[in-house]
């Protein structure tokens, strides 16, 4: 079978961000689906990385009384752990600071100015210090940006525009036709009546910012650095072995979605680049109930939460919790009652009353030549075709809601079929009714590795050595 090519991404994150759950959330999403495309078989890669310039950088860099690189090279450490905190397998990690990458940004502006898209222009303006960008009237809450809760400054300077009112119908056009697909159906028409109320262009330079990529042809100005992060995707392509461009899927926070579904497929169009497959906004949640800030962020601190639970309940809940599109709800206590229930209750306890039962009767099980996933129901389809048309379709709950069925039901089974009882009354319906069980396990441990890599390990160990041990033990309070 030919293996295809995958290249999905996450945003590079802000580097002076600490990394919160928001951040894990997207991350996490991107590891499931590029372990779940290797498992099967699929020349798969996922980037990641850290978007490390502009003039928050800078600043705080020098509140620090260190230069920027310096600065940012001691931030870069922290979204490293957290990644290895929640086993997260990233194939390449871009930093916007890396030489190459600033070379291509500073040749695709180039490619930009040659195709005749820019433009220089005085402008003034409402600027928030904290989005670094011009922020409109209408856009402000009660005077303020609503992101950052503070008064935008009145800001005028001389920028490099891209001409992105002219490529409007372009856009639509590969938007409405999903040849550039939006997703999930809301953002899309989102995204386009966006451009139906008709596309402004945009400044693409900051003047008297020097941390950030060269601009070609003007020494005044540097890349604006959300410009400058987007082509990550793109430089990591010819950075990094492996990513072909374009990208498959950029998986994105449904706030950044005025950049990703707007400018950068318009900045690649501009230069007769390839547009990515799909650009899918997930939603966002609240803590508790309540909305996140920077102090709930760091309450629910997915490190800390990897340490009690393991970065596999941490993996499991927050994909299980609400679909991956909408908005929801998570909290500590949600992990901990998915970790008790779950998977302590069902899956572990699953493996662990059917290896006992195996060794205590002393039953031949081993692997058979189709297993029950694999095995079509009555409307011809299989349980692992459910789940990978689910993942497919970056419905992850959904996907675990498929496995979840099947261990449901094998704990139903045993409580039918009494095992315990059968063993003095017919030993033979007892070796074909723990036989399906076992090899439905199998079938389970492959399903759940995208998602749990480290406890699909675990189980897949004890299914071949019989022995059962507590997969999820009971944590103490
Ligand atoms: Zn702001």
């Amino acid at each position: 079978m030919a293996s295809n090519n995958k290249y999905i991404t996450t945003p590079i994150y802000y580097v002076n961000d600490v990394p919160h759950i928001g951040h894990a959330y997207t991350t996490i999403a991107a590891d499931v689906l590029n372990r779940f495309y290797k498992q099967k078989g699929d020349n798969s890669f996922f980037l990641t990385g850290t978007d490390e310039h502009g003039a928050k950088i800078a600043e705080a860099a020098e509140e620090k009384g260190e230069t920027p690189k310096k600065f940012v090279d001691s931030l870069v450490p922290q979204f490293k752990k957290a990644w290895e905190a929640l086993d997260i397998e990233y194939d390449g990690f871009i930093r916007t600071t890396d030489k190459k990458h600033e070379e291509i940004v500073t040749e695709f502006i180039k490619k930009l100015q040659d195709a005749g898209y820019v433009e220089k222009r005085k402008y003034e303006g409402l600027y928030c210090v904290g989005c670094e960008k011009f922020i409109s009237e209408d856009e402000l809450e009660d005077g303020k940006c609503p992101h950052h809760g503070k008064e935008p400054v009145k800001h005028s300077e001389e920028n490099h525009f891209f001409l992105l009112s002219k490529l409007q119908d372009k856009l639509k056009q590969a938007i409405e036709s999903d040849e550039f697909k939006v997703a999930p159906e809301a953002r899309k028409n989102e995204v386009l009546g966006k451009i139906n109320q008709g596309l402004e262009d945009v400044s693409i330079s900051r003047q008297a910012v020097e941390w950030g990529a060269k601009f070609p042809g003007d020494d005044t100005q540097t890349v604006y650095v959300w410009v400058d992060a987007l082509i990550n995707y793109y430089s990591a392509t010819k950075i990094f072995e492996g990513p072909k461009w374009p990208a498959d899927l950029h998986l994105i926070g449904k706030d950044i979605l005025w950049f990703h579904a707007i400018i950068w497929p318009a900045m690649l169009i501009a230069i007769h680049e390839k547009l990515p497959k799909e650009v899918f906004a997930h939603g966002f949640f609240t803590i508790g109930g309540k909305k996140m800030s920077k102090s709930l962020g760091n309450a629910i601190d997915p490190i800390a939460l990897s340490e009690k639970y393991g970065a596999d309940a941490v993996r499991y809940a927050i994909l299980r919790e609400f679909p991956f599109g909408e908005d929801g709800d998570i909290s500590e206590e949600k992990i901990a009652e998915r970790y008790k229930t779950d998977l302590g209750n069902e899956l572990g306890n699953l493996v662990q009353r059917t290896l006992t039962m195996v060794n205590k009767y002393e039953l031949e099980v081993g692997p058979t030549e189709t297993l029950s996933i694999d095995t079509p129901d009555v409307d011809g389809v299989t349980i692992r075709e459910a789940y990978d048309k689910a993942l497919t379709n970056l419905d992850f709950s959904g996907a675990l809601e498929v496995v979840f069925r099947i261990t449901r039901d094998l704990n139903a089974e045993i409580e039918r079929k009494k095992p315990w009882e059968l063993e003095k009354t017919d030993k033979n319906e007892l070796a074909v009714v723990m036989g399906f069980i076992y090899q439905s396990l199998l079938g389970v441990n492959e399903l759940i590795l995208p998602f749990m890599p480290e406890t699909a390990e675990k189980m897949k160990k004890q299914l071949k050595t019989l022995k059962p041990e507590p997969l999820f033990p009971r944590i103490e309070e």
